[in-house]
């Protein structure tokens, strides 16, 4: 057999469907793959179990024979079911259960003799071992081997695709750590001694073959520092190349916008606000591009730290575009600072202030004539503010001298559209991103690693609590009196939001209910779609329900006796958007006393007079996501009340709603959230438009906030001694492998 390395394909070590199986359903494509398929757990019988005296939960090894064995269809799912009965010399019996009994039924029987290793379950009141690894007796001396190897070693169990079962792959990994000649090892010795870390080599040995006393964890705690090494890595080489490209500077301007615009500022900056407004400033003056994550709760002031800094862009003569995720939430940028800035903002009109500038405003479905001006403000330099959403990052939109790009709301933006941006520069410009989730240490250092981060941890004074209550929404009389709290809150002059999971037709309406239940698909347009979608597989029943509509709440609303007279509006993202602006508007002017809407209002719209949010099928939303979203009350001095209503909602909903309703504390729910959430979704295209997604560490877990911090010290030192990598091959291959990973899941992605 020619060399075995970890880059070798797995078919040299299978045949061609297994391997194909294998990649497809894994992700397993070289033999380096199949070394990080960590078991899922392990079974430790230690030595040969007594069949008289099991007990659920016990891990057996046991020497047996086939006693009888049947198979049958099974009710609920595809495919036959195998039972076996298997006793030991002294007239003890157990049952073994194979869902799916292909293969099995041919080897298993009456009369064959082997070994079974698992562990003890139960079926009803009956004892016994679902899908256990076993293997039969060819002869003594094969048998004696066999079960000597079970009794010295823990047995690992890993997660099986089609033919491949637990005992075939834990082998073709046996084969595969016994052939690899030498097994590579990306971190330097140095590195690992100073860590306590063991070999690679020692690694998968402890996580695929244990000894009966060996601890795998030992050996996933250092795969799990390599992931991390590997990707700190690539960050600290990312941050390098950054370093080394030069931007024009944009150094402040005494007595310019800036200056004037502070002084007619109604509030004082909170210590935060300047003290983050300093590090931009000086950052814009340097010759290196800033790349710089702001992350601070809603209602922190980050808006109001990302206007000064492209104020100060503009006093050095460039300009700022700022991006929005939304039409809703651009023409909101747009509005609230051409407010703040009143005649600042009339640049070269009569009555404007003589050095003033222009905000425009680009998204994708203004008129034409708009979008014209628009365009040839950006690229005469007229205005020095574009707000504007995915339209600013198509390729005709030009600038005359783009210092600042601001990013409003970074999960909903890729990467690649940052680039996009950037390249509009003459040189690379500026760069912040404004994030008002709460990012996790272990996110901000994986995800945003290769940024600088500021955070604002205090609220503007004057902010009051918001009170969260969970409805349940099967008891009328909560109801009601969920409606009247809306009608008292009105009628003290306040406003309130009604948010729905989906848009529903116009003509629903209360009485025939939300129609059929169609495909949400129909609903979700992307301006929808939350950062922490559920999808449908969480609690299984709360799938089958129809959701609520906005249209079918908002007839709901109207024919509610406690809600008589008031004004009742929708806003969602299928209006267009006129419709839209004009619902903003008339909302925060106070000429709508309820708005019926989806999540398009989930991120920055502001109106402080809105006291009361009503979320109708809460359970339907991620944590994160409920955080936002009731974000939007309690923004001025009247204290925010939050009702989260819910039917039948399964017990993880509800948790997940307690959760939210016991703490305002967006960081500890944004850790909650992460727990819950599959961790390869942290990650995933959507919000961080990277490839990359973890397969050891858990970016919930406290311990491995340290390794990956451990990991980040260790690859930073490393790359400022060596950025090429030049001393360290085998780290070099390591990160190759991965960009290549990362690429390929780009590329499918599509
Ligand atoms: P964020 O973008 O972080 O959610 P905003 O910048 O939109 O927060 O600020 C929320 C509201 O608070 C706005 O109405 C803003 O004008 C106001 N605000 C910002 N900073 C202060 C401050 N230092 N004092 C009082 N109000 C402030
Ligand atoms: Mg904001």
């Amino acid at each position: 057999m020619p060399a075995l390395t970890e880059d070798s394909p797995l078919t040299k070590l299978l045949k061609k469907p297994d391997a194909e199986q294998l990649a497809r359903t894994k992700g397993i494509q070289s033999v380096g793959d199949l070394f990080e398929f960590v078991p899922r757990r392990y079974v430790r019988p230690g030595q040969l179990t007594d069949l008289s005296s099991v007990h659920v939960g016990e891990d057996v090894l046991v020497v047996a024979e086939v006693k009888s064995a049947s198979s049958r269809a099974m009710r609920n799912r595809r495919g036959k079911m195998l039972t076996v009965a298997i006793g030991d010399d002294r007239g003890n019996e157990l049952d073994v259960t194979f869902f799916n009994a292909y293969g099995h039924e041919k080897k298993l029987l009456p009369g064959v003799r082997g070994f079974f290793v698992g562990t003890i379950g139960a079926y009803g009141r009956r004892l016994q071992l679902t899908h256990p690894e076993y293997e039969l007796f060819e002869d003594d001396e094969q048998g004696e081997a066999a079960v000597e190897w079970y009794r010295t070693h823990r047995v690992p169990v890993y997660s099986t695709t089609g033919k491949l079962n637990s005992l075939r792959l834990r082998k073709l990994v046996h084969t595969a750590l016994d052939t690899v000649d030498r097994i590579r090892e990306p971190v330097p010795d140095d590195v690992r001694a100073a860590r306590g870390l063991v070999d690679r080599a020692v690694a998968l040995e402890l996580v695929h073959r244990p000894a009966v006393d060996d601890l795998p964890s030992r050996g996933l705690e250092r795969l799990k520092y390599d992931e991390a090494f590997v990707l700190q890595t690539i960050l600290a080489q990312r941050r390098k190349a950054a370093e080394s490209e030069l931007a024009t500077p944009r150094p402040p301007r005494p007595g310019g916008l800036l200056a004037a615009f502070d002084a007619r500022l109604p509030f004082e900056l909170t210590a935060g606000q300047l003290e983050v407004g300093e590090v931009l400033a000086s950052e814009l003056a340097s010759d290196r591009p800033m790349h710089r994550l702001l992350q601070g709760e809603v209602g922190s002031g980050k808006t109001v730290v990302a206007l000064r800094a492209m104020l100060a862009a503009i006093d050095a003569g460039g300009q700022a575009a700022l991006l929005a995720p939304t039409e809703v939430l651009a023409a909101q940028h747009h509005r609230s600072i051409t407010t703040m800035l009143g005649d600042l903002a009339q640049g070269g009109m009569l009555g404007g202030a003589e050095f003033g500038t222009t905000v425009a405003l680009l998204t994708g479905s203004q008129s034409a004539g708009a979008r014209r001006r628009a365009l040839l403000d950006a690229a005469s330099g007229e205005a020095g503010i574009v707000v504007g959403t995915h339209a600013l990052i198509q390729k005709h939109v030009q600038f005359a001298d783009l210092a600042l790009v601001v990013v409003d709301e970074q999960h909903r933006f890729g990467v690649e559209q940052r680039d996009a941006l950037r390249e509009k520069g003459i040189r690379p410009p500026h760069v912040l991103v404004m994030t008002a989730t709460p990012i996790p240490r272990t996110v901000a250092m994986t995800v945003f690693g290769d940024m600088e981060t500021s955070t604002l941890r205090e609220l503007p004074k004057g902010r009051s609590a918001i009170a969260t209550h969970v409805v349940d929404a099967d008891r009328p009389g909560w109801v009601e009196r969920t409606w009247q709290r809306v009608a008292e809150e009105v009628a003290k002059g306040h406003q309130a939001y009604v948010v729905c999971p989906r848009i529903g037709d116009v003509d629903d309406d209360a009485t025939t209910g939300a129609a059929s239940l169609r495909d949400s698909a129909d609903d979700s347009s992307d301006e929808d779609a939350g950062w922490d979608d559920w999808g449908g597989d969480d609690d299984g029943d709360a799938a089958e329900r129809e959701l609520t509509g906005v249209y079918a709440m908002l007839s709901t609303l109207r024919a509610t006796p406690a809600l008589e007279g008031l004004r009742i509006e929708v806003l969602h993202g299928r209006l267009d958007a006129d419709a839209k602006d004009a619902t903003m508007r008339a909302f925060s002017a106070g000429e709508i006393d309820v708005l019926v809407a989806t999540t398009v209002i989930e991120v920055g719209v502001d109106v402080p007079n809105a006291s009361v949010m009503v979320v109708v099928d809460a359970d339907r939303f991620g944590i994160s996501q409920l955080h936002q979203l009731r974000g939007r009350v309690g923004r001025g001095s009247v204290p925010g009340l939050c009702l989260l209503m819910t039917q039948e909602a399964g017990e993880r909903a509800l948790e997940r709603l307690d959760q939210v309703a016991a703490t305002n504390d967006g960081f500890e729910l944004a850790r909650a959230d992460l727990v819950l959430r599959r961790e390869g979704d942290v990650l995933g295209a959507r919000q961080s438009g990277r490839g990359n997604s973890v397969r050891h560490l858990r970016l919930g877990r406290v311990e491995d906030e340290q390794i990956i911090a451990d990991a980040r010290e260790d690859a930073f030192a490393l790359v400022a001694d060596d950025p090429d990598l030049r001393g360290h091959p085998a780290l070099a291959a390591a990160v190759a492998t991965r960009l290549d990973e990362d690429q390929a899941a780009w590329l499918e992605r599509g």
